[in-house]
């Protein structure tokens, strides 16, 4: 079994179940199977063949559902990028992940006409058709650009009927994400058919996903998080997929409400928003049985106020591309730990362990280290960051956490954010719950500066919900009252908001350039 056989089966079992819901319009999976196979055949007549690397970049539209399934059809590699990336970005995992053909929004058309140019080896560019008019701006490119670029809509309509069968083993390749990891330039993790399926499949028995779920993806879909929990997930269930193009708090209340959502997946910063909102209230996700969050760790004070204000159970998970992703989500059957990222998923085990690799007593901070069927074949073309990623079957993920005795997971941070002031080790989350349990404070990030007396110093960036009520001292005071001396910031600065990628978590390290 794979994901795309599955679908299939679900196509088979209900053809007449709606698949997924896109800007008013419904698409069932009888209809979602038919057009991923003409648009899989489509392909193979551009001569994208088994092993190929088609890079998606592709928001959150139908086109990336139907490009996804059918590129995993046909035995290619999916290399979904972020489409707001820098075109030397975009440069770099065009070049390094051997990319034959590219799938990419048509607003990006001026890009891939360079591209056209400044890579031959990509032998077709398809763009999508959001802006009535892309056809026309097709037609005035110059001949040997155009002869490059088809239209998506033109590759499913001139595709022959047939559908194309091409064997895939649980060992190929279906997607490569490019991530920075744990160090270094982004590398390329390469996940199977095994990998994505036993993860989708596990995540949705763990969180119980039913064909009545009806599941909002307003996640970016090119990140891991959307790839097995708002897409793969809902499919292999048979659920309905709410496709929300863009993350705004008005238009997801308002999805949620007129389409009746029963499942709401984000991360932390989405649920500040949607917690901000002025006027937002228990009506606005009366619908929602269960919120998901991951990505990042989910303040405990948000956490608390959210459940409370819109009287939902939040779930909190953790994962990371390498491990396609889900390791660990709080269980539905029995507590939810807030602050915690939950137990074990099915079939995944997690471990916290010391340097020498050796598991740490429950309560004691190791890295958290997770092996099962989720976990990657490898960083495509890097052998070296492979054999430092995965030791004895076991995935090291650069986090480090701690256990309870009824084996629910914290994590305390990541291993290269960990502030040492004096000898002391400051973990940059402790100090953040704190901060964000404020009354003024909306957001709250630290990171640690050098410090000619004691190596490193804690610095608070700070976004107040009233600029004028609350002044540095008064957090000084405040942090005094529940954290030690070694972690209070040295020093606080205010923002009027704080760096995310398009993911929306925090960006640490440009705060850490700032510095
Ligand atoms: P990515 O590969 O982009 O999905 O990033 C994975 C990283 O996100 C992990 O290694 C963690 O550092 C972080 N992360 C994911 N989920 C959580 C969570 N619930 N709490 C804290 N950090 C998280």
């Amino acid at each position: 079994m794979n994901l795309v056989s599955s679908v299939s089966q679900q196509a088979m079992q209900q053809p007449e179940k709606v698949a997924y819901h896109f800007m008013g319009k419904d698409t069932t999976y009888g209809e979602f199977e038919y057009t991923v196979g003409r648009f899989a055949q489509g392909l193979q007549d551009l001569g994208v063949e088994k092993g190929d690397h088609v890079a998606f970049l592709l928001g959150n539209t139908p086109h990336y559902l139907i490009a996804l399934y059918a590129t995993m059809r046909l035995g290619a590699t999916a290399i979904p990028i972020n489409p707001i990336y820098t075109a030397d970005e975009i440069s770099y995992i065009l070049h390094n992940g051997d990319v034959k053909a590219v799938i990419a929004l048509d607003l990006l058309l001026p890009l891939v006409e360079k591209g056209v140019q400044a890579f031959p080896q990509i032998q077709s560019f398809i763009v999508c058709e959001t802006t009535p008019t892309i056809g026309e701006q097709v037609a005035a490119l110059s001949d040997d650009v155009k002869a490059k670029i088809h239209l998506f809509s033109q590759v499913v309509l001139k595709a022959q009927t047939s559908l194309p069968v091409v064997e895939v083993t649980e060992d190929d390749t279906a997607i490569i994400l490019y991530t920075s990891g744990t160090t270094g330039s982004p590398k390329g993790a390469m996940l199977t058919h095994g990998n994505v399926y036993s993860n989708a499949r596990d995540v949705a028995k763990y969180l119980e996903f039913r064909a009545e779920d009806r599941i909002i993806a307003t996640l970016p879909v090119f990140h891991v998080f959307a790839l097995t929990v708002v897409v793969n997930a809902p499919l292999l269930s048979g659920a309905t997929i709410l496709l929300a193009p863009r993350f705004s708090p008005i238009e997801i209340f308002a999805l949620a409400k007129e389409q009746q959502a029963t499942v709401f997946a984000g991360v932390p910063t989405m649920y500040n928003f949607l917690y901000q909102l002025p006027d937002s209230n228990v009506e606005d996700f009366s619908t929602i049985r269960l919120a998901i969050s991951g990505g990042a760790s989910l303040p405990v004070a948000l956490l608390h106020n959210f459940e409370q204000k819109f009287n939902v159970r939040v779930s909190e998970g953790y994962g990371l591309s390498e491990a396609s992703p889900v390791t660990c989500f709080n269980p539905l059957d029995r507590d939810r730990k807030a602050g915690s990222i939950g137990t074990s998923i099915c079939n995944v085990e997690n471990k916290v362990v010391d340097i020498n690799g050796v598991e740490v007593p429950v309560g004691e901070v190791g890295e958290l280290i997770v092996r099962g069927p989720n976990v990657m074949k490898g960083y495509y073309k890097m052998p070296e960051e492979t054999e430092m990623a995965i030791r004895d079957g076991w995935l090291y993920t650069g986090d480090l956490a701690k256990m309870d005795e009824e084996g629910y997971f914290y994590i305390v941070d990541r291993k290269k954010d960990m502030i040492i002031v004096g000898g002391y080790n400051v973990y940059p989350r402790e100090v953040e719950e704190v901060l964000f349990a404020h009354p003024n404070i909306v957001e709250a990030a630290v990171v640690g500066f050098p410090d000619p007396n004691l190596g490193e110093a804690v610095h608070a960036y700070i976004v107040l919900k009233d600029a004028t009520a609350t002044t540095s001292e008064e957090i000084l005071a405040y942090c005094a009252e529940h954290i030690a001396k070694y972690k209070i910031p040295k020093v606080i600065e205010f923002l009027d908001e704080l760096p995310k990628n398009t993911t929306g978590k925090i960006l640490r390290r440009s705060l850490k350039e700032k510095v």
